[in-house]
């Protein structure tokens, strides 16, 4: 299992021994009581010449290999072979939780296998990313009456100064490049047991569709725009088509699967939304997948909703979230994550928060619905 560190206040008794968290499995009948007979007493005990057993170190002050602080000790791991530890949020890619299973730190744990890259021939890539040739072409924006037009306009002008628009992402015309963009994230995701989806998927067993209501957000959730929407529309027409946007998935030691930007991509661009397995947050108070996130966030506890990329998803669950504990780490964010109401449902956007240079790793406030929302916007 996982381990924190102990509490500050449990660390300052003396008498605390080193303890390991793991509990009895459920359902394991609890110890019965065994009596045994003196000669079995006799056989087990220690001669009092024996060499005293090795006094186990106590627990004093755990710090963080990665940042040498021994703070926020209920998300300091501990490593289960040499004990060192380390914050979650230290580690790259973060972790979202405290894992389950046993952790080892990056000095122990096993190399990772060697990833095999997703072919790079055209007809697997359609396949995957289940491309229809020739479909539907984005429809040209309707022509309003001249009078509409001239009121729409004086009004973007006064909109323009609160708040921009989005804008559609630009994919790369070099047809070859883009298969590279796209085999990339094929083998991220084959890597990571995934298959492809662009979009929320319910799944029988999780949340229903009709638990997706962005009124019950807790504050109120802010409504995409029709020129906002229209923007997401064409980028989805135009991903259906295999015109993906300019990124890049890359690996890397440190960070595991990274995306970068590979193209110049505009402040404001449209990325790509959060996709994978709606579930309500409760169904997944244990669960290991380290990129969970926030799509429902409810007064009442049972309603809340999270997205679950473990399964079906898309690039953007390959996009690393930022230490935001750091002043360093706020510098490096050039995407950010926001949760809109699109025809009532609730929807997570990432779009660009700068200009971000092609070769440019891309990095969200990996806490971001916590701060970016709902007043907080993009200006
Ligand atoms: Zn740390
Ligand atoms: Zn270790």
């Amino acid at each position: 299992m996982g381990r924190r560190a102990p509490s500050s206040a449990a660390t300052s008794s003396p008498e605390l021994r080193r303890k390991r968290t793991a509990a009895a499995p459920p359902g394991s009948p609890p110890e019965s009581r065994r009596y045994c007979s003196i000669s079995d007493v006799m056989r087990r005990s220690r001669p009092v010449n024996a060499p005293p057993p090795v006094a186990r170190p106590r627990y004093e002050v755990v710090l963080c290999e990665a940042c040498g602080a021994g703070d926020r000790d209920e998300e300091l791991l501990l490593c289960d072979l040499c004990d060192r530890g380390r914050h979650t949020y230290c580690l790259r890619p973060i972790l979202a939780a405290v894992p389950l299973g046993p952790w080892l730190c990056p000095d122990c744990a096993p190399p990772p296998k060697p990833i095999i890259h997703f072919p790079l021939k055209q007809r697997k890539i359609v396949d995957f990313f289940r491309i229809q040739k020739g479909a539907d072409e984005p429809q040209p924006a309707k022509c309003g009456l001249p009078q509409d037009a001239k009121r729409r306009r004086r009004r973007s002008i006064v909109m323009m100064k609160k708040k921009r628009k989005m804008l559609p992402f630009v994919p790369t015309e070099d047809r070859v490049q883009r298969l590279k963009q796209m085999a990339s994230a094929a083998t991220a995701l084959t890597s990571s047991k995934m298959e492809f989806s662009n979009e929320l998927t319910y799944v029988p067993s999780m949340a229903p569709k009709s638990a997706n209501q962005a009124k019950l957000e807790e504050g109120g959730m802010q409504v995409l725009t029709k020129e906002d929407k229209e923007t997401i529309e064409l980028c989805r027409s135009m991903q259906r088509r295999g015109e993906c946007p300019p990124l890049l998935v890359v690996f890397d030691s440190h960070e595991g699967f990274t995306v970068q930007a590979d193209g110049d991509i505009k402040d404001m661009t449209f990325l790509a939304e959060y996709a994978g397995d709606v579930d309500f947050l409760e169904n997944r108070a244990n669960d290991d997948c380290d990129s969970i996130m926030t799509l429902l966030s409810t007064a009442d506890p049972s309603k809340k909703l999270v997205i679950c990329p473990d399964k079906r998803g898309n690039i953007a669950r390959f996009i690393n979230g930022i230490n935001n504990h750091t002043p360093d780490g706020k510098k490096k964010q050039n995407v950010k994550c926001v949760r809109y109401n699109i025809d009532g449902e609730s929807h997570v956007l990432l779009v660009a928060c700068r200009d971000i240079a092609c070769g440019e790793k891309l990095y969200y406030d990996y806490n971001g619905h916590e701060y970016a929302y709902p007043t907080h916007h993009f200006i």
